[in-house]
C-alpha cells in the first residue's frame, strides 16, 4: 500500500470534505453573492453546518462536538471559504476564538454550561479583545473589571467583534488588576464568559465593511455589567497568556480561509483564461497571463503546506506559535495577491459584480488585518525565529 504523504487528507478527512463540498455547492455557493449584497446573516446555514458537526469542530464529543484535529478543521475551513468567505469567518471565530478560549481555560462547569449549545449552534460565540484605542497593542485595553461582592463589574467597550450582535455567548477580556511590579502591562488581564442576557451588555453599532458582508461585526459596550465570580475564565490576572494561545490556534483558521479565497480566485481565473479569447486565442496562451496563474498556484500551494504544518504541530501538541504566524502571514498575503491577479486576468469583468473575483478580493483583504496584522505576524516570526540563536 502506498504510504500517504503527510499533507494528503486521510480517507476519513476526504469523506468529510466530500459531504461538506456537496452541501456548499448546493446550499451556500449559489447564494453567497446575494448575501454579500443584502448583508443578511445566514442563521439557517449555520444551523445546517452544526448538523454536519462543524460548529463544534474541535470540541470533545462529550460536549456535543466533533473533536476534529486541527488539520481536518483547516481543510474544512478552506472549503467553506472557497464558497463563502463570510460564512468561513463566522465558523472560524465561533470555533477558534470563543469556543477555543472556553476549551483552553474553562472549568468543567463552564464547559458543561456553554459548549453543548455552541456545538449545536443553539447559541453562537463571540470573542472580545479589540477596543477602539487598542488593537495590535491589546495589552493596553481599557475595559475594566472591578471586583465586588460575588463577582465583578465591567465597564468599557469592544470594537469589531465578529458575531457581536448575533451571539448568545461572549468571552470578554478585561483588566482586573494593575500589572505587578516589574511585569509588563499585559499582566493583570482576565477573561470572562457570559450569556447575552447579562444586564449591562449593550450591543452597539454594526460595522459597515469593505467585504465579509454577511459576517456580523459589531461593537459591544459594558455599562456597569455585573458578572458572577464563576464567570471568570482561566486564572485571574493571567488572561493574556490564554489570549496569545487562543490567537495561535485562530491564526491557522485565518490562514485556511485565505487559502479558500485564493483558491477560488485561482480556479475562476483558470477557467476564464481558457475561455476568454483576445487576438484570436485564449488569453491563457499569453505568457503574461499564464505566469500569473503559475505564481498563484505555486504560492497558494506553499501557503497550504505552511498551514498544514502549523496544524499538524498543534495536533501533535508541539509548539506552533512560529508556524501559525508564518502560515497566517504568508497565506493572507498570497491570497490577496492571487485575488488581485484574478481581477486583472478577468479585465473589466473582474472589476464588475458580474464575476465573483472582486468579492474574493474584498473578503480576503481582512485576512491581512484580523487576528494580528501581517506586521504583527512578522514581529512574532522574527521574535520566535531569533530565539533559536
Ligand atoms: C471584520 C473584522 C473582524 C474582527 N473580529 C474581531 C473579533 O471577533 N474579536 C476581536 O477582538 N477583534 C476583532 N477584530 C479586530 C482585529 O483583530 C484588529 O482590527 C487587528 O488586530 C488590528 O488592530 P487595529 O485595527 O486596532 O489596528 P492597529 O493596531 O491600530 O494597527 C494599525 C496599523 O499599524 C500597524 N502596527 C501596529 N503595531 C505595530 C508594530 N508593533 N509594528 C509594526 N506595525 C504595527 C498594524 O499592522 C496596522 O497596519 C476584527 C476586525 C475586523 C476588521
Amino acid at each position: 500500500m502506498t504510504q500517504p504523504l503527510f499533507f494528503e487528507p486521510s480517507q476519513e478527512q476526504q469523506d468529510m470534505l466530500q459531504t461538506l463540498r456537496d452541501f456548499l455547492r448546493r446550499e451556500v455557493a449559489p447564494s453567497a453573492a446575494t448575501r454579500d449584497k443584502t448583508h443578511e446573516f445566514p442563521f439557517e446555514l449555520v444551523k445546517q453546518l452544526a448538523e454536519l458537526g462543524i460548529m463544534g469542530a474541535q470540541t470533545p464529543e462529550e460536549y456535543g462536538g466533533s473533536n476534529l484535529p486541527s488539520t481536518t478543521f483547516a481543510l474544512l475551513l478552506e472549503e467553506i471559504a472557497a464558497a463563502d468567505g463570510s460564512l468561513a469567518l463566522t465558523v472560524a471565530s465561533h470555533n477558534s476564538l470563543c469556543t477555543g478560549h472556553i476549551l483552553l481555560a474553562g472549568t468543567a462547569e463552564q464547559k458543561a454550561q456553554y459548549l453543548p449549545d455552541l456545538s449545536s449552534a443553539k447559541t453562537l460565540g463571540a470573542w472580545g479583545l479589540t477596543e477602539p484605542s487598542s488593537g495590535s497593542d491589546s495589552g493596553a485595553m481599557q475595559t475594566h473589571a472591578k471586583e465586588v461582592e460575588g463577582g465583578f463589574v465591567l465597564n468599557g467597550s469592544k470594537i469589531f467583534i465578529t458575531q457581536g450582535s448575533v451571539a448568545g455567548t461572549y468571552v470578554i477580556n478585561a483588566r482586573t488588576d494593575p500589572p505587578r511590579p516589574d511585569k509588563s502591562k499585559t499582566d493583570g488581564l482576565s477573561a470572562f464568559v457570559l450569556p447575552r442576557e447579562t444586564k449591562g451588555l449593550v450591543i452597539g453599532r454594526k460595522e459597515e465593511k469593505l467585504g465579509l458582508n454577511s459576517s456580523d461585526t459589531a461593537m459591544l459596550i459594558f455599562e456597569e455589567m455585573f458578572v458572577p465570580s464563576h464567570a471568570l475564565l482561566g486564572t485571574r490576572g493571567q488572561g493574556f497568556k490564554d489570549v496569545m494561545r487562543v490567537l495561535d490556534g485562530g491564526r491557522i483558521g485565518i490562514a485556511a480561509i485565505s487559502l479558500g479565497l485564493g483558491r477560488a480566485a485561482l480556479e475562476a481565473s483558470s477557467r476564464y483564461a481558457l475561455e476568454r479569447k483576445q487576438f484570436d486565442k485564449p488569453i491563457a496562451e499569453f505568457q503574461g497571463i499564464a505566469f500569473k496563474i503559475a505564481e498563484m498556484a505555486t504560492q497558494l500551494e506553499a501557503a497550504r503546506l505552511l498551514t498544514l504544518k502549523a496544524a499538524s504541530l498543534r495536533d501533535a501538541h508541539r509548539p506552533y506559535t512560529l508556524e501559525a504566524a508564518q502560515a497566517k502571514f504568508y497565506a493572507s498575503e498570497v491570497a490577496v495577491a492571487a485575488c488581485d491577479h484574478a481581477i486583472q486576468i478577468h479585465g473589466g469583468y473582474g472589476y464588475s459584480k458580474e464575476y465573483p473575483v472582486e468579492r474574493y478580493w474584498r473578503d480576503a483583504r481582512l485576512m491581512r488585518i484580523g487576528e494580528g496584522s501581517s506586521e504583527i505576524q512578522q514581529v512574532i516570526i522574527a521574535r520566535e525565529w531569533l530565539k533559536r540563536f
